[in-house]
C-alpha cells in the first residue's frame, strides 16, 4: 500500500481525496498555485508545496513543477482528480516513467477514451450501441452531406478531441451543415488544437445517462448502476441522480453489460464513466467515456454504499476491487446538486469574491462536498463549482423534500451561487415527475 500521495488538484476533490486518505492512513501532500494559498485542504495536509502562479498553465497543469513536487516530496503515486491533467496520456505516462503511480488507467487507455471517434469504433467493435454518423472523422464539407443525407437531419458536428461541450454544432439541413461543420472545426482547433470533426444523428429531447464502472488490474470490472445527467445548460451538467427515474431493470442491466465490454475492450483499469443518451423509446447510444473520476461520483457512493475514491487508491495499489458485481444493490434515490459561483438570473455571470457568511445543511441524508468556508475568497481563475449538495433518501420523493430543505438552509452570502436556481427546478412538475430532457433547463430557466 502506499504511504504518501500526491493530489494534483484543488477545491473541493481535493479535499474529498484527501479525506479518502486520511481514511487510509495515507499521508497527503497538496500542491497549490499562488491563487490558492488560502484552500481548505492545505490545512489538513501532511505537506503543501506551490507549484506556481494563479493562471492553471502555470500551476495546476504543469507537469514539470509537479514532478518536481512529487519528488521532492517523495510520494509513491499521484491522485489527478478530475479536470486537469486527469485524463492527459503524457502525464499518466510521465508518472509511469518517474517511478509514481498514477491514480488512473494506463496512458493507452486514457488515449483511446480521450479520442472520440476512437473510442466510438471501439464500442462498435464490442458490441455497444452507438449513435449512426459518421464512422470516422470527416475531413470536408461535401463527405459531411454525404453522410447527413443518409442519416438524416438534424445531425450533430463533434470534435473528436471534445469535452464540456465545445466544438458541437447541431445542424437542421445543408446550408446550416456546412457553416457548422466549419464553426466546429475552428472551435475545435481553438479549444484542443485538434480540428477533427465527425458526425452523429442528432438525438431529439434524449436524456443522458452514465454508466459509472470501477476496474482493478486482476481483469475485474464491475458497473455501479446508472446516473441521470439530463438537468444540463448548454450540455453542462448541473444536476445529477440515480437511479435514472424512468430506466427499467432490463434496460439497466443491458446498459451496464455494455459498459463493462466497453472496459474491458480497452484494457480499462481504474474508476471510469461510459456514457449513453436514451431515446424517447428507451434505445441507449454510447456516446463517450470519461476515463477519470467524475464530479458527480457521490451519487453512485450514495446509493451503492460505496467510496469511489478509496477503491481507486486501493487498485493503483494493485488490490483487488473490494466487491464484485453481484455485491452492487442500488438502495434508494441520491440527487447532487452543483453549486456554482454564477448568478442565474444574469445569463450565469460567475460571481467570484469573498464568503462573508456561511452555513452548511445538514440532518439525515445530507452530505456536502465543499472547500469554502466563511472568509475563503473565491479567486476568478478557475472553475466556478465552490460545492456540491449529495441528498440520499429512501425514494425520489423524499430525495427531491429533502434537497429542498437543504438548498434553504445553505447560506452563502458575499457571492451569488446556482442555489436559487435549484429550488425553482424543484418546483417544477415535470421535474417532480421525473419527465426531463437534456434540453430541460435550457428551456424553461435559461433562454438563450
Ligand atoms: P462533451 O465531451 O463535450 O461533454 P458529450 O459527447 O459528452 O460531449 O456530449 C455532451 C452532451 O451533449 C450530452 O450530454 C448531450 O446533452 C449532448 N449530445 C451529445 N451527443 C448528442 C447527440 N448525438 N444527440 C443529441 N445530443 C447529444
Amino acid at each position: 500500500m502506499f504511504h504518501r500521495i500526491l493530489i494534483a488538484n484543488r477545491g473541493e476533490i481535493a479535499l474529498r481525496i484527501l479525506r479518502a486518505c486520511k481514511d487510509l492512513g495515507i499521508e497527503s501532500v497538496a500542491v497549490y498555485s499562488e491563487a490558492d494559498k488560502d484552500s481548505l485542504h492545505l490545512r489538513y495536509a501532511d505537506e503543501t508545496i506551490c507549484i506556481g502562479p494563479a493562471a492553471s498553465a502555470d500551476s495546476y497543469l504543469n507537469i514539470p513543477a509537479l514532478i518536481a513536487a512529487a519528488e521532492i516530496a517523495d510520494v509513491e503515486a499521484i491522485h489527478p482528480g478530475y479536470g486537469f491533467l486527469s485524463e492527459n496520456e503524457h502525464f499518466a505516462e510521465v508518472c509511469q516513467s518517474c517511478n509514481i503511480k498514477f491514480i488512473g488507467p494506463s496512458p493507452q487507455a486514457i488515449a483511446q477514451c480521450g479520442d472520440k471517434v476512437a473510442a466510438k469504433q471501439l464500442a462498435k467493435a464490442a458490441n455497444v450501441p452507438c449513435v449512426p454518423g459518421s464512422d470516422g472523422p470527416i475531413d470536408n464539407e461535401q463527405d459531411a452531406l454525404v453522410i447527413a443525407r443518409k442519416i438524416g437531419f438534424p445531425v450533430l458536428i463533434k470534435a473528436a478531441a471534445g469535452g464540456g461541450g465545445r466544438g458541437m454544432r447541431v445542424a437542421h439541413n445543408e446550408p446550416s451543415l456546412v457553416t457548422g461543420y466549419h464553426a466546429a472545426r475552428s472551435e475545435a482547433e481553438k479549444a484542443f488544437k485538434d480540428s477533427t470533426v465527425y458526425l452523429e444523428k442528432y438525438i431529439e429531447k434524449p436524456r443522458h445517462v452514465e454508466i459509472q464502472i470501477m476496474a482493478d488490474q486482476h481483469g475485474n470490472i464491475v458497473h455501479l448502476g446508472e446516473r441521470d445527467c439530463s438537468l444540463q445548460r448548454r450540455h453542462q451538467k448541473l444536476v445529477e441522480e440515480s437511479p435514472c427515474p424512468v430506466l427499467d431493470d432490463k434496460t439497466r442491466e443491458a446498459m451496464g453489460e455494455a459498459a463493462v465490454r466497453l472496459a474491458k475492450a480497452a484494457n480499462y483499469t481504474s474508476a471510469g464513466t461510459v456514457e449513453f443518451l436514451l431515446d424517447k423509446d428507451k434505445h441507449f447510444y454510447f456516446i463517450e467515456i470519461n476515463s477519470r473520476i467524475q464530479v458527480e461520483h457521490p451519487v453512485t457512493e450514495s446509493v451503492t454504499d460505496t467510496d469511489l475514491i478509496r477503491e481507486m487508491i486501493l487498485v493503483a495499489a494493485g488490490e483487488r476491487l473490494s466487491f464484485r458485481q453481484e455485491d452492487i444493490r442500488m438502495r434508494g434515490h441520491a440527487m447532487e446538486f452543483r453549486i456554482n459561483a454564477e448568478d442565474p438570473d444574469h445569463n450565469f455571470k460567475p460571481s467570484p469574491g469573498t464568503v462573508r457568511t456561511f452555513v452548511a445543511p445538514a440532518g439525515p441524508g445530507v452530505r456536502w462536498d465543499s472547500h469554502i468556508y466563511q472568509g475563503y475568497t473565491v479567486p476568478p481563475h478557475y472553475d466556478s463549482m465552490v460545492g456540491k449538495l449529495i441528498i440520499h433518501r429512501q425514494n425520489r420523493k423524499q430525495t427531491i423534500a429533502v434537497a429542498r430543505r437543504a438548498l434553504q438552509e445553505l447560506t452563502i452570502d458575499g457571492i451569488t451561487t446556482t442555489a436559487s436556481l435549484f429550488l425553482r427546478i424543484l418546483d417544477h412538475s415535470d421535474f417532480c415527475a421525473g419527465e426531463v430532457d437534456t434540453g430541460f433547463v435550457d428551456r424553461y430557466f435559461s433562454p438563450r
